[in-house]
């Protein structure tokens, strides 16, 4: 009998905790976010760094545990987060228009899910080149080995449409690469390659790793038709790469350049969001000397340069912050 009643009271026991414990799942659950970036030499990476290291100071209070995975680039990071195996990414604001609205390399594969957080830092199409090659300007890639970007990055991406509209076709170099970014630098100083196309925040470890072994041109990309794409493209401003940064480049370099955003997939809490903003903007100054690629942006230059819509719980800090009306 004892033991009849006891099994009994343990079946109620169970089925009361198992309630208990649904309850309160949403305040107790730890929910594990992952940013997807770049190369680990580029400055994706060490910006998902950065981000982490920022949110996870508060993990004991707000149960969100943050993680930093390194990828192909902005193309790979999107349709990743199309199919749910990454939370966040940092990606080119080209790339973001393009998967968002479906054109150019997205057509018929929309992503709708991805949702703007905030455009971190300027990126600089950037065609570092060896001294040796002789590359003057953007139209010397003719007949040379140039690296254009593994498939997936968001330099190979901007590559080709700069191509599209300079009439240079791949079959117009003597080689067309597609190494990754973390080994353009041993494949320009290997003579494997004679210049690489970065879409890249400066100053990058990356570029500063091939100037110190080899000796490179930042290439100008510059001229009517550049001038032409940038104009028609409201995701594309002219920039100048600055001098100083990279040995033998002491002069600024005209180029072209986007944003750097980082994106949240529709799947992704607005608390978590909430809490990565808010982790970022209540720490900007220790955030801003996290990588040197920070030293000109302001709070309210994080939301100047976003093709997708924001995330609710974007909107909401920055409402908060009185950043947003
Ligand atoms: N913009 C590059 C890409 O999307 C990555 C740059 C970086 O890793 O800093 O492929």
């Amino acid at each position: 009998m004892m033991k009849y009643n006891g099994i009994l009271f343990s079946g109620k026991k169970i089925a009361t905790l198992t309630l208990a414990t649904a309850l309160s799942m949403p305040l107790f659950a730890a929910e594990f976010i992952t940013i997807g970036t770049g190369g680990v030499t580029g400055t994706y990476y060490p910006t998902g760094g950065a981000i982490c290291r920022l949110v996870n100071q508060y993990k004991k209070e707000t149960k969100i545990r943050c993680s930093v995975e390194s990828t192909g680039g902005s193309v790979y990071n999107v349709n990743t987060i199309k199919n749910g195996e990454l939370d966040f990414g940092t990606v080119q604001s080209d790339v973001v228009y393009q998967a968002y609205n479906g054109i150019k390399q997205f057509e018929g594969n929309k992503i709708e899910k991805i949702r703007s957080v905030m455009a971190i830092y300027p990126e600089l199409f950037t065609l570092v080149a060896r001294k040796d090659a002789n590359i003057k300007n953007i139209m010397d890639i003719k007949g040379k080995r140039i690296n254009l970007g593994n498939p997936g990055s968001g330099n190979e991406a901007t590559a080709l449409a700069l191509f599209d509209v300079l009439g240079i076709k791949k079959s117009d170099l003597a080689f067309a690469g597609a190494l990754k970014a973390a080994e353009m630098p041993d494949g320009i100083r290997d003579n494997k390659i004679d210049g690489y196309f970065y879409m890249v925040g400066h100053p990058t470890a990356n570029i500063k790793d091939a100037s110190n072994s080899v000796d490179v041109n930042i290439v100008p990309i510059a001229g009517p038709k550049v001038d032409a794409f940038v104009k028609a493209n409201p995701y594309f401003a002219q920039a100048d790469v600055p001098g100083g940064l990279y040995k033998g480049n002491d002069e600024p370099t005209p180029t072209f350049g986007v944003k750097a955003v980082l994106i949240a997939s529709t799947d992704v809490s607005d608390t978590a969001v909430y809490t990565v903003v808010k982790a970022i903007l209540e720490n900007f100054d220790e955030f801003k000397t996290l990588h040197p690629a920070y030293a000109h942006i302001t709070k309210e230059s994080l939301l100047d340069g976003l093709s997708a819509p924001l995330h609710e719980g974007a909107k909401k800090y920055y409402k908060e912050a009185g950043l947003l009306k």
